[in-house]
């Protein structure tokens, strides 16, 4: 892990946990949730760098120097444990739970806390969360458990009431084009719009080159209206971008549904959306989003892609044609 400097749009967050720390306040379990791309990883990371740090206890920032520092970012620190699903998108597994309590258990190695980090928690299947609940009730002491959560809804509400909820918010847009900019990421506006206000999940979709999938996406969109198009070589076509095409479309959607009700869309492209906007009615563009949200939904498990975007795009089809989005194969 790297030790870099605290997020702009976490110093109220930081505060706060100083403080705790300073008067020895600290709880000892912490739910850090908030959208993707508010860095709730980064702010947990942070936290138990500070925590561990051996030259400035009781501080906030970790001075990077010490033993304790050196071995963290080489992620070999003997008091931090660290439990991720095996493979990105599965769940975390009972056994990585036990597995963590029977670590912190030990006694410090460098005299100093323990700290346990879940990231993210809130894929714990119930197994592992009913695991941990012993631990939340009866913690170790000199134990801080982090736990990472962008949908902490999902946890049982035995573990959220355990914990000291931490809720990161999407900084004003003003901090963070700014910081955008200080990244030398282009076309903050649209990035941000894009990332629900989320600077560290804008920078990720610069990265994707997002900008150009969703002006193709428009185009596609344009297709599938005029008819020069189809539904299966759409889907086909977009299966590679994968998990990213239904929220672009939803980020779509919204724009064309703001076009209708009179407002500007945010991203740009205006020549566009008028143009499928023309075709639409604001109940029906309600109804395809509808159904953009649960496809999102299924988004969530292993899955048929090319049928997934096969129903999102002949739902789109069905909507531009004054038709109601069934969902179903036409
Ligand atoms: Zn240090």
């Amino acid at each position: 892990m790297e030790l870099a400097e605290p997020l702009p749009w976490h110093a109220e967050a930081w505060t706060r946990l100083q403080a705790q720390i300073r008067r020895q306040a600290l709880p000892h379990a912490l739910l850090i949730s908030g959208l993707p791309g508010l860095g709730k990883r980064r702010l947990a990371e942070q936290l138990a760098a500070a925590l561990l740090c051996e030259a400035g206890r009781n501080e906030l920032q970790a001075c990077g120097r010490c033993r304790a520092c050196r071995l963290l970012v080489q992620g070999a620190h003997p008091d931090l444990f660290v439990v991720t699903p095996e493979e990105e998108g599965r769940q975390v597994r009972v056994d990585q739970v036990r597995g963590l309590i029977d670590q912190l258990s030990l006694k410090s190695q460098y005299g100093g806390y323990r700290v346990g980090l879940i990231d993210p928690a809130d894929r714990m299947n119930a197994a592992a969360a009913n695991a941990l609940l012993k631990t939340l009730e009866e913690p170790p002491p000199g134990v801080v458990l982090l736990l990472v959560a962008a949908r902490p809804s999902l946890l049982p509400a035995t573990i959220r009431s355990r914990c000291q909820q931490l809720t990161l918010s999407p900084p004003p847009a003003e901090q963070a084009r700014a910081w955008l900019q200080a990244q030398a990421t282009p076309g903050a506006e649209q990035l941000l719009g894009l990332a629900a206000g989320a600077p560290l999940r804008a920078v990720e979709l610069h990265a994707a080159k997002v900008q150009d999938r969703w002006r193709a996406l428009l185009a596609t969109l344009q297709g599938l209206q005029a008819g020069r198009l189809g539904v299966v070589a759409a889907a086909a076509e977009w299966r590679e971008a994968g998990r990213e095409t239904v929220p672009l479309l939803i980020a779509i959607c919204a724009d064309l549904a703001r076009w209708l009700a009179g407002g500007e869309g945010r991203y740009g492209e205006g020549e566009r959306l008028r143009e499928l906007a023309a075709a639409l009615d604001l109940a029906g563009l309600h109804d395809y989003l509808e159904l953009l949200l649960e496809l999102r939904r299924h988004l969530e498990h292993p899955l048929n892609e090319q049928l997934l975007l096969e129903r999102a795009f002949a739902g789109w089809q069905a909507v531009a044609g004054g038709r109601r989005p069934s969902g179903r194969q036409q």
